[in-house]
């Protein structure tokens, strides 16, 4: 049971019972909470800090139960369904999953004066029950097949990575294929800042402009709500907005370069125009993004495991190889699996050999592009940077 969504339930039984207003469905808010809460991740050192830690949870319950108090009713949880940025990831991640609250009877097509999500019915993240057919903002509740009010729903067993290979029958969404592209990115660039070099040269770079220009506010401590400021940590506010600007841009880099190599895949796997109707440019560039869901959410992963390696390494003896290893290996897997699904897709939109292998060739660049992006972090073959050095061991300060 999520705890966040319990409470922000919990929060709606008091609140003001609103009426969720137009702006709050907005897709892009789920992209916006995770960008903040990554990136808050890092000035607040939560991989260090306890209290950083610990303030940036409070913050996500805090909003969490105004939101609930606020727009909460009937048990429903728009935290969850608008907000929540660990749902986000969660959703994207259960498009693979194998298990799947669906219509016990066949799935009738949506009529044009019906909407596929409907506010305060049994579902409490509003799906329209009987045209339900994609898991992202489904959280496993089991209101709709175990609850007094059954809605004909029933949990079943399915082949991992079906919906995402059916994609284009299951409510694609862009706010998902922003996550896909550009997260990964935005994961990495807060992997790397810590352990580069290039990122103190950087730094070094634009603190010296600052100092030629006579202005010293950017040296000061940032506020301790959005900058770590304990014993051994000060985040200056040049600290605060690198770290930002920083991740941004590995997130933009990325995010743009897969853009365009999916891009040059979808081009050269373009059907005949008989078959265009479906796999049209469009339809063909959306299926390719999310066959990527695999290594796009593996690679927030190892961003996120960063440290139980580090506490795996220091209290419980585990060598660094075998850490090495196993990220290595988990990342291959991603890696793999977004190959399978990859060649699935192709398979069906064009029967030509030879575009469909240049195409997989092309996904393949991408792949590997995010191998060259993790590398780093997995194996530390890089330029790293003195502090860095100084905290893996590598060497003594002088
Ligand atoms: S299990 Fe059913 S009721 Fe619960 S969120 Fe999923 S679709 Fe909605």
């Amino acid at each position: 049971m999520c705890p966040l969504g319990a409470l922000s339930q919990w929060a709606g039984k008091f609140g003001f019972k609103r009426a969720i207003p137009k702006w709050m469905k907005w897709n892009g808010w789920l992209i916006i909470m995770f960008i903040i809460v990554t990136i808050l991740g890092q000035t607040l050192d939560v991989r260090d800090d306890p209290a950083g830690l610990a303030k940036l949870f409070l913050y996500i319950f805090a909003l969490a139960i105004i939101i609930g108090f606020i727009y909460g009713k009937n048990k429903s949880r728009p935290w969850c369904r608008y907000f929540c940025p660990i749902g986000k990831i969660l959703g994207v991640v259960s498009r693979l999953g194998m298990l799947d609250f669906r219509a016990n009877k066949a799935i009738p097509k949506l009529p044009k004066d019906k909407s596929y999500y409907v506010e305060g019915r049994l579902c409490p993240t509003d799906y329209n029950l009987r045209y339900k057919t994609d898991t992202s903002n489904c959280i496993s509740c089991g209101q709709c097949a175990y609850g007094k009010e059954k809605a004909g729903l029933g949990l079943y067993k399915r082949k991992a990575g079906t919906e995402v290979n059916n994609i284009l029958n299951s409510q694609p969404n862009w706010s998902e294929i922003v996550f896909i592209l550009f997260s990964p990115g935005l994961a990495a660039g807060g992997f790397l800042w810590l352990i580069l070099n290039q990122y103190e040269q950087y730094r070094q770079m634009i603190g010296t402009w600052f100092i030629n220009h006579n202005s010293f506010w950017i040296f000061n401590p940032a506020v301790s709500w959005l900058g770590s400021q304990t014993w051994n940590q000060h985040f200056s506010w040049l600290d605060v907005s690198f770290v930002t600007v920083y991740m941004l841009a590995y997130s933009l880099i990325i995010g743009l370069a897969s853009i365009l190599i999916i891009s040059l895949a979808t081009w050269v796997i373009q059907p005949h125009h008989s078959q265009r109707e479906i796999y049209t440019f469009k339809n063909t560039f959306i299926a390719l993004v999310y066959q990527n869901i695999p290594t796009a959410t593996l690679s927030i992963v190892i961003g996120l495991c960063g440290k139980f390696f580090e506490v795996m390494h220091h209290d419980f003896g585990m060598s660094l190889d075998i850490a090495m290893w196993i990220k290595l290996l988990m990342l291959l897997a991603s890696m793999l699996w977004t190959l399978q699904l990859t060649w699935q897709t192709v398979r069906r939109v064009n029967k030509n050999t030879l575009k469909r292998t240049i195409s997989m060739g092309i996904v393949l660049i991408n792949i590997g592009m995010m191998l060259y992006l993790w590398w780093p972090a997995i194996l530390g073959h890089a330029p790293m940077s003195e502090v860095e050095q100084i905290r893996q061991h590598i060497i003594t300060p002088g």
